[in-house]
């Protein structure tokens, strides 16, 4: 039976498998017009002081709006910009744009709010990463507005340049955050070596707080953790009241998730920093 069907299977298994690879072929034309182009775009999710109920950082994380395809996560689009030699570039036009909207804020009076940026392993591997001084510089920004998120798995991984750089940063007064935290396999000693200034608990552990026990004994460790090491912890991704409120009970002071806003362009950031400023910022 296999035989029978056997040419018009695998014929029609090949057009798919072949008009599939045009089509990602065709995507990664379009990515890299895009970046090249500046048309990937950096949107801002605020990280609020659970305390003050003001915002105190936003979060850029990059979107692309594809002509064809339109929203393309950038959990895929940081991917093919890291298969294809693209992310340094990426990485750049996100880090710029980022620091050029957090000029224009404090430019508008908020000048407490930090940028907090996202940099992929590989970025630090294979990419020099001395231009962020420059850019940093040029929109006459300080060093600690500015904090630099870098994976659990990036913080580890010793065969880069990783812990040479974030020592740097450290001199320099660039913040370093530990994002994702609880996803990887870190030992206490390797991220009490790299430093960090904050933690950023991951959403897996906020999504079932009020439910599961083992995410409580994990925020609680860290919350333990942060409070030895002087640093300040992130619970990403929260979206309830009920959440917020837990995280609170237990010490957590930095909140960040749709329960506040999810990320948005920079004239809506600003919407948000102004609501902000007036009083403890509305939920959506
Ligand atoms: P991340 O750095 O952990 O960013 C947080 C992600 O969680 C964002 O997804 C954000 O939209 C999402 N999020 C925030 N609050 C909530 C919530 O309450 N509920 C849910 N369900 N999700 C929430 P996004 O924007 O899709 O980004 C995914 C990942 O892509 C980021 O995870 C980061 O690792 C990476 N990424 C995004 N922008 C950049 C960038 O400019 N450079 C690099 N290297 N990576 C980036
Ligand atoms: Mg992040
Ligand atoms: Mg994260
Ligand atoms: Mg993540």
């Amino acid at each position: 039976e296999q035989k029978r069907n056997g040419r018009n299977g695998i014929s029609i298994y090949d057009a798919q498998l072949q008009s599939e690879y045009i089509r990602k072929l065709r995507l990664k034309d379009r990515l890299i017009k895009a970046i090249t182009e500046k048309k990937i775009q950096v949107y801002y999710q605020p990280i609020v002081d659970i305390e003050t109920g003001k915002i105190c950082k936003f979060e850029a994380l990059t979107r692309w709006f594809d002509e064809e395809e339109g929203y393309i996560s950038p959990v895929i689009f940081i991917e093919m910009a890291e298969t294809y030699g693209l992310i340094g570039q990426l990485g750049r036009v996100v880090f710029e744009q980022a620091c050029r909207d957090l000029a224009y804020m404090h430019n508008q009076g908020y000048d407490d709010i930090c940028m907090s940026i996202n940099r992929s392993v590989r970025e630090f591997a294979l990419y020099d990463q001395k231009y962020i001084y420059d850019i940093i510089d040029e929109h006459g920004l300080a060093y600690n507005k500015i904090m630099i998120e870098i994976t659990e798995s990036a913080a580890l991984d010793e065969g880069n340049n990783i812990l040479e750089l974030l020592s740097e940063f450290a001199q320099k007064g660039i913040c370093v955050a530990i994002d994702d935290f609880g996803t990887g396999y870190s030992s206490m000693s390797a991220i009490i070596a790299n430093k960090p200034n904050v933690i950023k608990i991951d959403r897996n552990f906020i999504v079932d707080i009020e439910q599961s026990v083992e995410s409580q004994i994990l925020v609680s460790l860290v919350m333990d953790m942060s409070r030895k090491l002087h640093l300040d912890v992130v619970a990403e991704g929260v979206e309830t009241k009920a959440q917020l409120q837990l995280l609170s009970k237990m010490g957590c002071h930095y909140i960040q998730g749709f329960y506040f806003s999810p990320a948005v362009n920079i004239d809506a950031a600003m919407v948000l920093l102004k609501q902000s400023n007036v009083c403890a910022i509305t939920p959506c």
